[in-house]
């Protein structure tokens, strides 16, 4: 064997668009250092895999079962966990137990925060291990107090204090209470992030010093490392080389990006609204026809993305009705559209990842949030990172089109919205500093590296 040919780790991310994209981009930056990674996941995610340029063939997919295919429709979200858990662990096991043996074991698994079973499965093994958190250090930190009683969801009082936090109110916490029938085994699912961390060697979060630093060091008052790695976005974006390196890693929906950049590419810089809200994200008519009202008479142009899933929810003929204004595509590539110089807005529900996105691409934000993280998020968005406005809401958590049509009015013109681009400009410098060579994120990448070459 040649020396280095066992710097081998797994990485096991879950299998949603939100949580692989960020190991797949850490993967990427271990395998630039000499680290062999293989990607454990399902066969639904390796059929969507979309690798491209120089790093198409460095990260080896093993493919594992979860279950997904004794899946009943009449399952409770209880169940459908249980038996991903369940089938995964058993198959992790069986596949450990076989490389484990091999001639090139490998030295560490990353495994999803989500699932803490895997440390366990790893201990047996004598695998050293780390859980990647794919959401702020905030949330961290608010679920932490949720597992150890010092935080009830929803909360007894109007305001709460927590260490290295803004003061938060009701509003700005996560709202796990989507599906009424399921919080409890929401809050159960992400508060056993941190059920077992005291056996794990370290942890890693998609987050940066500048950011959420204050917040960072507390953590570490848990008693494990804590190494920032993010913004995990392709290093092209961050240095808008988007010719040199065109590793997009997973799309789990087709993107449409042609259509769109040749929509921007005639647009005058700054002009358009960009509109997502994620992967899972399901709104109800009476919002989705609020949102349209309140882009068309915003009178931007605007680029919408809705879901195929979503897409007849819509008022009748309301595209056509906008004419040139407007663009809808069902999945578009949101880092070249966010880099593209016609994008001046970001209408974001707030996902961790589109949060990072818009702060390392320096775009301007109207935050509209609807549940878990995406709440907190916006909070920090607006009045902690000050890069844009969120949008108010009424007690059923509808937005009126008159607000979502003056938030974007603001964020897009006059004196607020200099600043807003002022600051989200700065967002960009300190994100990419973080990644380059030297910046606090590449330090703590660069430490693991050297770890797992010592114990090679
Ligand atoms: N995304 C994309 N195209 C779209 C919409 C979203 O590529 O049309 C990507 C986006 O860049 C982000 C991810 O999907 O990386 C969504 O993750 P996020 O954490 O923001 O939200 P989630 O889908 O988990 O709610």
């Amino acid at each position: 064997m040649e020396k280095g040919e066992d710097r081998h780790i797994i990485a096991f991310p879950f299998p949603s668009q939100g949580h692989i994209n960020p190991q797949l981009q850490f993967s990427k930056r271990l395998i630039a250092n000499g680290i062999k990674v293989t990607l454990l996941t399902t066969l639904h995610v390796s059929r969507n895999l979309k690798f491209q340029g120089a790093y198409a063939d460095s990260v080896r997919i093993r493919v594992i079962s979860d279950g997904s295919e004794d899946r009943q429709d009449t399952d409770t979200m209880r169940q459908t966990l249980d038996r991903f858990r369940e089938k995964m662990s058993k198959n992790l096991e069986n596949y450990l137990r076989e490389v484990m043996d091999s001639s090139n074991p490998p030295r560490f698994i990353l495994y999803d925060s989500t699932m803490p079973w895997v440390l366990e499965v790893a201990k047996e093994f004598g695998l050293p291990r780390a859980p990647v958190y794919t959401q702020s250090c905030a949330l961290n930190s608010i679920n932490y107090h949720v597992l150890h009683g010092h935080l009830k969801l929803p909360p007894d009082s109007p305001t709460i204090s927590l260490p290295s936090m803004p003061l938060l109110c009701t509003n700005d916490l996560p709202a796990y209470d989507y599906d009424p029938a399921s919080t409890e085994t929401i809050i159960e699912f992400l508060t056993s992030q941190y059920s077992n961390i005291q056996d794990a060697d370290l942890l890693f979060c998609n987050t940066f010093h500048k950011l959420e630093g204050e917040i960072i060091k507390w953590m570490e008052s848990w008693g494990r490392p804590v190494k920032a790695i993010g913004p995990t976005l392709p290093s092209a974006y961050l240095d808008k080389r988007l010719e040199d390196d065109k590793y997009y890693g997973l799309s789990l929906f087709d993107p449409n990006k042609d259509e769109c950049l040749k929509w921007l590419d005639n647009k005058p810089p700054g002009s358009v609204l960009y509109v997502s809200y994620g992967s899972l994200v399901v709104l109800g008519e009476e919002q989705l026809k609020n949102m349209a009202l309140g882009f068309k008479e915003s009178g931007k142009f605007f680029l919408w993305v809705v879901r195929e899933t979503e897409s007849q929810k819509l008022p009748p003929n309301f595209m056509e009705s906008v004419g040139e204004k407007g663009l809808m595509v069902s999945w578009c590539s949101q880092l070249q559209v966010l880099a593209h110089p016609a994008v001046g807005c970001f209408l974001t529900h707030c996902g961790w990842n589109s949060t990072l996105e818009a702060l390392s691409l320096g775009v301007p934000v109207v935050a509209f949030p609807q549940w878990a993280d995406q709440v907190t998020n916006a909070k920090f968005l607006e009045d902690v990172w000050k890069v844009g406005k969120r949008v108010k809401v009424n007690e059923e958590r509808l937005a009126s089109e008159e607000e979502i049509r003056s938030c974007i009015c603001e964020v897009m013109e006059g004196e607020r919205a200099n600043e807003f681009k002022s600051n989200s400009m700065e967002w960009m410098k300190w994100a990419k500093e973080a990644m380059d060579e030297g910046g606090s994120s590449d330090k703590d990448i660069m430490e693991f590296v050297a770890m797992i070459k010592q114990a090679s």
